[in-house]
């Protein structure tokens, strides 16, 4: 009898579904076709012990199984429950007709429990988008999927050989609750915005920028604390904007990360552009274009252009609907200053940058700057117009003052931070800094006389039109933080000053 039925393996950004067909006939021997030969005897060996020690029969004929090829590097094979569930319907041991309309995935230990697949998310997301009736798997128990499921999708949760099976026989079938409670932020390890003391200014830009996603740009002598303020970003960042949380969840399991929390990823000077940006364009193509259009996944990149290894995932395909920290900016390549401004210009991840102001370090500081006049010109000139206009918050950051406020603490300013990007995301789902200025005209939060004296401060000041919007958004979010309904003057003049 031949049984065909679906599972699927993992790669470096999701799962590909394979085929699996299975037929058993007169003759003595089993065959895996298409799984090289030490994956292929482990699968067999646990598959063999997980049906015997339950109770079931080894058919001793002649197992054949043909397993579909699939173009991408395969990580992980999880096909032991497909595998089981196949030959137990082949060797007519049990009736399952509807075998073929599940998706089945996870590895069997020796009594048939069954292993927690290694990217639930995505393996979801796929049997979701193959048409599928429902999927078998076992995942953990604070799970939860955040992308809409479609009516009647079954998501069987099995711990044992045993619930598959009944999962797949039950007529009368309840959903199996997903966990959906809000994910507490727990800030599991000690760093706190607290033990940098001092840098009120930049703190509240920080803040700021948390809140709305908008690019910020910090300059300032070594050894003053920024490096030490962006190690503590992830600390005050709102979960992942609506849009994005499926692609954010379906990235963070296919990459091993907690799901849940808005992606910040930082740079190191010695990365590679390939390890940054990844050796095909395509994939950041890719990338951008299933960000915008809000897609679940990255299931739509073409084979080719997936990184081969996990180690491989570039950077910003990482950070993606999160943050990217850039300590020491002006000392990355020229090439990769260059190509951030598209995805920087979509708004696809949020940038957090810091410099020094000159090469010693020291130039506008209490230290004397030893830099030569040609130097200094040079290290401005790494700063192009282009990429500085890129940024919504530009800030300075200069020695503390002796004495300074008691600081407030990372939970303290998260709190605010949830608060404003809640407000954002009920009004318009999107955070202010990926607003257009015909958008946040619209919302109708801006009187016209405040628009008015804007516009003529912004010929007077020469700001572009770029840099108005970014006004106007920056505006929006210092708003937003006070909870305030709409927008005055001591916003716009605030948002100005923190364009420096
Ligand atoms: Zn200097």
């Amino acid at each position: 009898m031949l049984i065909t039925t679906y599972s699927c393996h993992t790669h470096t950004l999701g799962v590909a579904p394979l085929q699996l067909q299975i037929n058993i006939s007169r003759g003595i021997k089993f065959h895996l076709l298409g799984i090289p030969a030490r994956p292929g005897n482990e699968i067999r060996n646990r598959v063999y012990t997980a049906l015997r020690s339950n109770g079931w029969r080894w058919p001793g004929q002649r197992i054949t199984i043909q397993c579909e090829e699939s173009p991408i590097p395969i990580r992980q094979y999880e096909l032991d429950l497909a595998i089981a569930l196949g030959i137990l319907a082949a060797s007519d041991q049990l009736h399952l007709p509807d075998l073929d309309q599940y998706l089945i995935v996870g590895n069997l230990g020796l009594d048939g429990t069954l292993l927690k697949a290694n990217d639930p998310y995505n393996a979801i997301a796929r049997a979701i988008a193959l048409g599928k009736k429902g999927i078998i798997l076992q995942f953990d128990a604070d799970f939860s999927f955040t992308a809409p499921l479609p009516k009647g999708f079954r998501i069987g949760r099995a711990v044992h050989l045993q619930d598959a099976i009944d999962v797949l026989q039950a007529e009368d079938w309840q959903q199996m609750p997903i966990t959906s409670e809000q994910r507490q932020i727990a800030q599991q390890d000690a760093l706190c915005f607290t033990q940098v003391e001092g840098h009120e200014m930049l703190k509240r830009a920080l803040e700021v920028a948390a809140a709305g996603g908008h690019h910020l740009w910090t300059e300032g002598s070594p050894g003053l604390g920024k490096t030490m303020l962006l190690e503590r970003m992830h600390t005050i960042l709102p979960p992942p904007n609506v849009r994005t949380t499926a692609l954010v969840q379906s990235l963070g399991e296919a990459i091993g990360k907690r799901a849940g929390d808005r992606p910040c990823e930082s740079l190191r000077l010695e990365q590679s552009l390939a390890s940054i940006f990844g050796n095909s364009p395509e994939l950041m193509e890719h990338a951008i274009e299933a960000f915008t259009r809000g897609a679940q996944d990255l299931s739509d990149i073409p084979a080719h252009a997936l990184p081969s290894k996990p180690q491989q995932v570039p950077t910003l395909i990482k950070s993606l609907g999160g943050v990217l920290i850039v300590d020491e900016l002006l000392k990355h390549k020229e090439r990769f200053r260059a190509a951030l401004l598209k995805p920087m210009d979509s708004y696809t991840f949020q940038c957090i940058a810091a410099a020094n102001p000159c090469p010693c370090g020291h130039f506008n500081s209490q230290t004397p700057c030893k830099c030569t006049p040609i130097a200094l010109e040079n290290h401005r000139q790494r700063f192009q117009a282009a990429l500085r206009d890129r940024f919504d918050i530009c800030v300075p950051i200069t020695a503390p003052r002796q004495e300074f406020e008691a600081a407030e603490t990372s939970t303290l300013i998260q709190r605010r931070v949830h608060q404003a990007w809640s407000i954002q995301m009920s009004r318009q789902g999107k955070q202010n800094a990926q607003l257009s200025e015909e958008e946040i005209l619209f919302s109708g939060l801006v009187p016209q006389n405040v628009y008015r004296w804007l516009v003529e401060h912004c010929v007077e000041s020469r700001i572009s039109i770029r840099g108005r919007r970014q006004v106007l958004g920056v505006a929006m979010t210092i708003m937003d933080l006070g909870e305030e309904q709409c927008m005055e003057l001591g916003h716009l003049k605030e948002a100005l000053l923190m364009r420096g």
